[in-house]
């Protein structure tokens, strides 16, 4: 049976459990108990302990833990990914792709150890100076979804631990056991008791109960925009730092001189890795009518062949979704877009085979021009479901890009460096991707815009949402 991890070590509860079903045959994988306020308290108490002495180790010394701690983790990274496959749902390969993009993220911010800097201003006053100090925050709480359990943990750990904060997580009630597993990892390899601890539970309680601890002075977090928003309400009443990764849907732009070869291949794997249920993802496809006919051929010519199945399988594309509830929410978006008279082309049901008749699966889908008031132009829909519509021009498609409340990623497919430069500056987007998707990058700085949310993960800006800045007066006294 699985256990929070807190202050170094897995403890026990009396709290009630919840199951930790596996997506693909639906079986109980273990149990998880279900924080409550005390649990919590005890968790947000161990790293505030823990950040008097953390904050005080050199940056230097902070990042070279981390780094022994991210090798460490990649030592375990077959065992991780089995893990998270069999929690999650994902295909194997992806899963292992995952562990190592948590990997990497942990060995870029052990590097930036080195490179905390602060300011420095001559000449303030005669005789006086100025300093910039960059300091840690204190105890950050990091909410986690289930669709990237750890990777989206990693993106807060890294930035986090590196500028001396500590951190408690809590993961989704379905997805905690890659989460716990990594704590104690991190643990092993020499992470201070305390600095990185886990609590298990649902959002309402758990998770409530963590945001409103007063000891806790950020809040990261990574989910739906409806739970941003109550988060964000929650944060404002102890005035505390949010960082909000919300939803998304993003749009993608395929012009009549584009390589509709690359961009069918990268629409169908933007669309469909992680089952669809990816933030940054290809959810409203825009192609220039002129290259509708053709483009459209090529992209079911992809998706026809995805394999559909367990993740653990050798040889499978796409896993099931990871709840029951998930595949009702596709199958009602689904059906209203058909209602509303769009065009079925490929998918739109559960897969006949019998032996996926056990899980949550669902086969890939395309949709070809759906009403603009349909729910799969309105809403985020977070599942194997591609909604493609014909615009007569840059102008059209960069318009109905934008008419979503949502602005996190967008791409555009052309050879014209004019036209990518026009959606560059106009797509009202965190990220814009030219002739490629999807792919986050360490190096640059992600988040969205509009209700996608805001502040930064990724990049040196990172750093920034996990420091306070405060300034210095020097004045030298004669004599
Ligand atoms: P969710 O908002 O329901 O849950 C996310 C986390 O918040 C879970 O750990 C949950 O237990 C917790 N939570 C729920 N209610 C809470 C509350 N009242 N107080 C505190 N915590 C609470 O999201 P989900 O359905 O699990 O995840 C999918 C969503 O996440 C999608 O909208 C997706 O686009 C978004 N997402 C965004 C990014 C990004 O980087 N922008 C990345 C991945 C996923």
């Amino acid at each position: 049976m699985a256990e929070m991890f807190v202050g170094g070590e897995f403890i026990r509860t009396g709290r009630e459990r919840f199951p930790v079903v596996n997506p693909a045959t639906e079986e109980v994988l273990d149990t998880v108990p279900l924080a409550g306020p005390e649990e919590v308290d005890l968790a947000v108490r161990s790293a505030y302990q823990a950040f008097q002495s953390w904050s005080a180790v050199p940056a230097a010394r902070r990042g070279d833990l981390l780094l022994r701690a991210a090798h460490h983790v990649h030592d375990h990274l077959e065992e991780l990914a089995r893990t998270l496959t069999l929690e999650q749902g994902k295909p194997l390969r992806e899963a292992r792709l995952e562990i190592r993009r948590f990997v990497e993220t942990l060995v870029h911010y052990a590097g930036l150890g080195r490179n905390l800097r602060g300011g420095y201003v001559p000449n303030l006053d005669e005789g006086a100076y100025g300093l910039v100090l960059k300091r840690p925050m204190g105890v950050v709480a990091a909410i986690v979804p289930w669709n990237f359990p750890t990777t989206l943990l990693g993106n807060k750990l890294g930035p986090a631990l590196v500028a001396g904060n500590t951190v408690v997580a809590k993961p989704a009630e379905t997805t905690p056991l890659t989460t716990l597993r990594i704590a104690q990892l991190l643990h092993e390899a020499g992470l201070p008791a305390g600095v990185f601890n886990v609590v298990t539970g649902t959002g309402p309680e758990a998770g409530e109960a963590l945001v409103r601890h007063p000891l806790v002075r950020k809040v990261a977090f990574t989910g739906s925009t409806q739970v941003g928003k109550r988060i964000m309400a929650l944060a404002a009443e102890g005035v505390k730092r949010v960082t909000l990764e919300l939803g998304g849907s993003d749009p993608m732009i395929v012009c009549d001189d584009a390589d509709l070869d690359a961009a069918a291949s990268a629409a169908s794997v933007g669309r469909f890795f992680n089952c669809g249920q990816a933030c940054v993802a290809v959810k409203r496809l825009y192609v220039f009518e002129s290259v509708a006919e053709p483009f459209v051929e090529k992209l079911l010519a992809k998706v026809r062949r995805l394999r559909v199945g367990p993740g653990l399988e050798e040889g499978v594309h796409m896993g099931p979704l990871h709840t029951q509830r998930q595949r009702e929410r596709i199958e009602e978006q689904v059906q209203d877009a058909l209602d509303r008279g769009a065009r079925l082309l490929a998918g739109g049901r559960r897969p006949e085979d019998p032996r996926l008749q056990k899980g949550f699966f669902y086969e890939p889908t395309v949709l070809l021009d759906p009403d603009p008031q349909s729910r799969v132009a309105q809403e985020e829909v977070f599942g194997p479901v591609l909604p493609v519509w014909r615009v007569a021009d840059l102008e059209e498609a960069i318009q109905r890009a934008n008419s979503s409340p949502y602005g996190l990623g967008s791409s555009i497919w052309t050879r014209s460096l004019e036209r990518a430069s026009v959606a560059a500056e106009r797509l009202e987007a965190g990220y814009t991707w030219v002739n490629s998707v999807n792919r986050i990058y360490d190096e640059l700085p992600f988040g969205g815009t509009k209700q996608s949310g805001f502040g930064k993960e990724h990049g040196l800006e990172a750093l920034d949402y996990y420091m306070e800045t405060k300034s210095v007066v020097v004045r030298a006294l004669g004599g």
